[in-house]
Parts: structure tokens; C-alpha cells; sequence
């Protein structure tokens, strides 16, 4: 019998059901542990936590099980991930001059890597990627594979780097330990540097709308974030000057078809029409009800 985690981010105990556990063992499969595929209506057993608003699962699969999933995982992104980290970048623009310095700039789950140009670009150096899979790493350009280093975020990693920055967009799910994440990007960070986030935040309209048949129901997410779980999060770290605004996310039509809960068939014969009419690749930026939250280490 497995003894319950308290909540990841306040360590309190005290909870409301929020979603029984839906596992199909036969559909586990490769591409569950990959970002961004269909959603598949699978999730962990999950609890609202009284103290902090945090949605989280008190039994989830070991570390190990987490790791070997990861580093596996089969790579379905591309377009998309060069879409969302647009997205990202345009969010995170407005807070770069409020950093101390542009030394090191860290993607976490940094996938093959499409942020590190824009830091590059916004003068940050080095730019560096951090990525437990290495078919995402391999899918990297040649230009950017040499910033990119295998593996989960540990201080190791990053020894002897100056880092004014570091970034982790819709992985915090994803984590065993979200705090222990936070807690060892603000002892790496200098002083004066940021930290920002980007999570799916469960009290979102859209995702309420949706209820379980929402994509942040999934079996590959530990935990689902509010505004309130988040700021208690960072804060709890100690970070300071936090801000947290809703991000409109620009995707081409035939990803929003991909993510909606309709049959495939239904998804098929849509796709066609769209693509016959010469819409497929159109860009459209919805809020789905994901969050950015930025936080400054004190100087
Ligand atoms: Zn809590």
C-alpha cells in the first residue's frame, strides 16, 4: 500500500476529490509521455488542495517509472513547438528589461530547443536547453543541438554558469516535485534574475467549460496549477515581484482540430474541408487557459 504525497507545493494534506483515476493499460503507450499529441482522456486519481488551490495526484507513478517514460517518449512536435515558443517569447518580451543582467539563459524541457534563438537574439549568453529526451535533442537544428544538454534539471548541469534566466514552459505538470524544481532554479539563479512559468491553469473557463474532457485531464500530469497554486509556489522559494497574466496561444487551425475532443473520424473529414479550402495552415491565437507567471530573485 503507497503512502499519499502531501500537496507538492504548501505540504498540506487537507483535500476535495477532484477527478477518479481513468488508466487503460493497453493505451499507455510511447507517445502518452510526449508533449503536445491527442488528448487521450486518461488521468491519475486527482485532489484540490485546501491550502493552496493546487490540483494534484497523491499517488503518482514512481520517479524512475517518470524518468525512463520521459527520456523514451517518442518526438511529435515540430511546427507546433516553433508556434508555441513564439508565443512564449512574445509573452516573456515585456519583462526582459526588469532583469538585472542577460548572462545564461535556461530553457527547462527545452524539447529541440526553438527558444534558444530568441535568447540568443535578446542578447542572453550562453543560451542553454535542458531536455531528458534524447529524439527531441537529435530533432534539434545543427545550429542549436550544441546548446542543448541531455538530461533533467539538477544543479549539475549548470555548474559554473551565470544564469539571469530561466524559463520552463508547460512542464511543471510533468514534475515529481515542482517545489524542488523552483527552490534549485532560485538558488541557481543570480540575484536580480527571473524566473517565468508557463502552466495550463485549471480554473481557466475553457478548461472548467471542458471539465474532464479538457486536455489538462491526462494521465501524464502529476499536478494542474491555478493562479493562486502558482504565486503560493514561487513565493514559497522565495520569489519576489511576481506576475501572472493569461497567454493567448497562435496555433495553425489544424492543431486546434487535432486538440479537440472530437472522434477522429469527425477530426478527418474536418481536416480535409479546412485544408480544401486553403485554411489549414491559418494561425489563431486563443486563450486556452494557460498562464505565464514571472517572479525576480531579490538583489
Ligand atoms: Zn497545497
Amino acid at each position: 500500500m503507497s503512502t499519499e504525497r502531501a500537496c507538492p507545493v504548501c505540504q498540506g494534506r487537507h483535500y476535495t476529490r477532484f477527478a477518479d483515476e481513468r488508466i487503460d493499460p493497453a493505451r499507455v503507450g510511447a507517445l502518452t509521455y510526449a508533449s503536445r499529441k491527442p488528448p487521450e482522456f486518461m488521468c491519475l486519481r486527482l485532489v484540490r488542495c485546501h491550502g493552496c488551490d493546487l490540483v494534484y495526484a497523491p499517488t503518482p507513478p514512481s520517479e524512475e517509472f517518470l524518468h525512463a517514460a520521459y527520456g523514451e517518449a517518442a518526438f511529435d512536435s515540430g511546427p507546433e513547438a516553433m508556434a508555441a515558443a513564439r508565443t512564449y517569447a512574445a509573452a516573456l518580451r515585456a519583462h526582459l528589461p526588469a532583469l538585472a543582467a542577460r548572462h545564461g539563459a535556461v530553457d527547462v524541457g527545452a524539447g529541440s530547443g526553438p527558444l534558444l534563438p530568441f535568447f540568443q537574439e535578446q542578447g542572453f549568453h550562453p543560451a542553454i536547453g535542458i531536455e531528458p529526451s534524447r529524439a527531441a535533442i537529435e530533432a534539434a537544428p545543427p545550429a542549436v543541438r550544441p546548446l542543448l544538454r541531455e538530461g533533467m534539471f539538477c544543479r549539475a548541469l549548470l555548474e559554473g554558469e551565470s544564469v539571469s534566466l530561466i524559463t520552463s514552459f508547460m512542464t511543471l505538470e510533468h514534475l515529481p516535485d515542482p517545489g524542488q524544481f523552483v527552490g534549485t532554479a532560485h538558488g541557481l539563479l543570480e540575484p536580480g534574475g527571473a524566473i517565468a512559468l508557463v502552466v495550463h491553469d485549471w480554473r481557466a473557463p475553457l478548461n472548467r467549460l471542458l471539465g474532464r474532457r479538457s486536455p489538462i485531464i491526462d494521465v501524464e500530469h502529476l499536478q494542474l496549477f491555478s493562479p493562486r497554486a502558482l504565486r503560493t509556489l514561487l513565493e514559497r522559494s522565495g520569489f519576489e515581484r511576481i506576475a501572472l497574466q493569461p497567454i493567448r496561444n497562435a496555433y495553425p487551425l489544424r492543431y486546434w482540430l487535432r486538440l479537440t475532443p472530437l472522434p477522429a473520424g469527425a477530426k478527418g473529414v474536418l481536416l480535409r474541408l479546412l485544408e480544401r479550402l486553403g485554411l489549414a495552415d491559418r494561425q489563431l491565437a486563443m486563450n486556452v487557459g494557460n498562464l505565464l507567471a514571472v517572479g525576480f530573485k531579490p538583489r
